[in-house]
């Protein structure tokens, strides 16, 4: 098991089976007496259920969370919790549940529990993206980081296999780019590999029998180290790719990353070879590219964008909008690589250095 411990002093963690039945306890520990809790509409059963956990702690459910933090819901939620009397939010669900518990926090003084339902890893950073009129702004604040998280096994029995798969890739994308980060430390090296190899041990299994607690909570604490160097460390070629063909096309986010992970890590390959090697040796590949496109593949992963109602016209737009600010990355990006890069993911090929 992860020693969260040697990692974090500021977060409490917790992971096992059933950990949602303890959150009362865990959030008045915490000096916290009313909890607003956030869901998405399609996990507002949940919502309930925690409701009826808490009892006389819950202030209401609010189960309008949605994908990229549009504004205006941010701000129906803040009447509710103004309203409400609430001293703290419980977010239970996936990044854009946790998204608008943070988007909450920034506006107000109360306190954040997190209870993640998928591996994408928000609970662990201090990163919010808002959407207002179409446009996304990104920021980081050490308040938005949530106080509290905890991992429920159980609930990650529902994510079905594709989503455990894409949401898997999601959060080891974030560990193989902290791998090369240029402000990485080697507490950030030694827990991006433990994350990635958290994944890689346990999702074969996972796949095989969704319900097995044990594989499911070692897919938890990869979240948890994936989503914690995602929070530490600044991201390159991927991230921005991720945020360009998401952001301007509207695709769906775990997915996106998955098919993109493979690709970018060849791109950066032959510069970062040495922080990349462990990847290779990890997966029993040559290269790391190549072995996360294999290991992707083996588990039935989306692997073309074309998949994802991308067109090829598209591309050039993409190549061009992902190349128009600089940014760091350890290989200098070109359009013309990018755009190959593209070429290839959308095709659902191999990846090329
Ligand atoms: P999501 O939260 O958008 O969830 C996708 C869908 O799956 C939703 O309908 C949700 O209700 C459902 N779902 C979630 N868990 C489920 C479960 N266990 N069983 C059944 N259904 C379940 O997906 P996501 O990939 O977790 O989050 C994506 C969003 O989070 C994006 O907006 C992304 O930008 C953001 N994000 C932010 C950070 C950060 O650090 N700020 C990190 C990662 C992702």
């Amino acid at each position: 098991m992860l020693d969260i411990a040697q990692y974090t002093t500021d977060q409490i963690v917790a992971f096992g089976a059933g950990q949602r039945r303890h959150a009362g306890d865990t959030i008045r520990a915490a000096g916290y007496d009313r909890t607003l809790i956030l869901t998405t509409p399609q996990q507002s059963e949940l919502g309930f259920e925690l409701a009826e956990i808490l009892g006389p702690m819950a202030a209401g459910v609010f189960s309008q969370a949605t994908m990229h933090t549009p504004a205006d819901v941010t701000e129906e939620a803040l009447t509710h919790l103004n309203a409400s009397g609430a001293d703290s939010v419980l977010s239970v669900g996936g990044g854009s549940t946790i998204g608008l518990g943070k988007a909450l926090v920034l506006r107000s003084d109360v306190g954040h529990v997190a209870i993640p339902t998928t591996y994408a890893g928000s609970e662990c950073t201090p990163i919010l993206g808002q959407t207002k009129n179409g446009v996304k702004t990104t920021m980081s604040e050490p308040k938005l980081r949530p106080g509290i998280v905890l991992y429920d096994t159980e609930l990650v029995t529902t994510l079905a296999a594709e989503m455990t798969i894409t949401s898997a890739l999601n959060a080891m994308a974030h560990a193989v780019e902290a791998l090369y980060a240029k402000d990485r430390t080697e507490t950030v090296t030694q827990l991006a590999l433990e994350g990635i190899a958290a994944f890689q041990r346990a999702l074969p299994a996972v796949l095989q029998d969704p319900k097995d607690l044990d594989a499911r909570q070692t897919t938890q604490e990869g979240a948890w180290a994936c989503g914690t160097v995602l929070g530490q460390v600044g991201m390159a070629l991927h991230h921005k790719l991720c945020h360009t063909l998401g952001g301007s096309l509207n695709l769906p986010h775990a997915e996106t990353h998955a098919i993109i992970l493979p690709h970018a890590t060849a791109y950066n390959q032959s510069t970062a070879s040495a922080e990349l090697a462990p990847v290779a040796e990890l997966f029993g590949g040559q290269e790391p590219g190549q072995a996360l496109w294999d290991f992707a593949k083996s588990l039935n992963a989306p692997m073309a964008l074309q998949d994802l109602g991308v067109a090829e016209h598209d591309l050039d737009r993409m190549a061009d909008l992902a190349t128009q600010n600089p940014y760091w990355n350890p290989r200098v990006i070109t359009k013309d690589g990018i755009r190959a890069l593209l070429g290839r993911a959308w095709e659902g090929s191999a990846p090329m250095a």
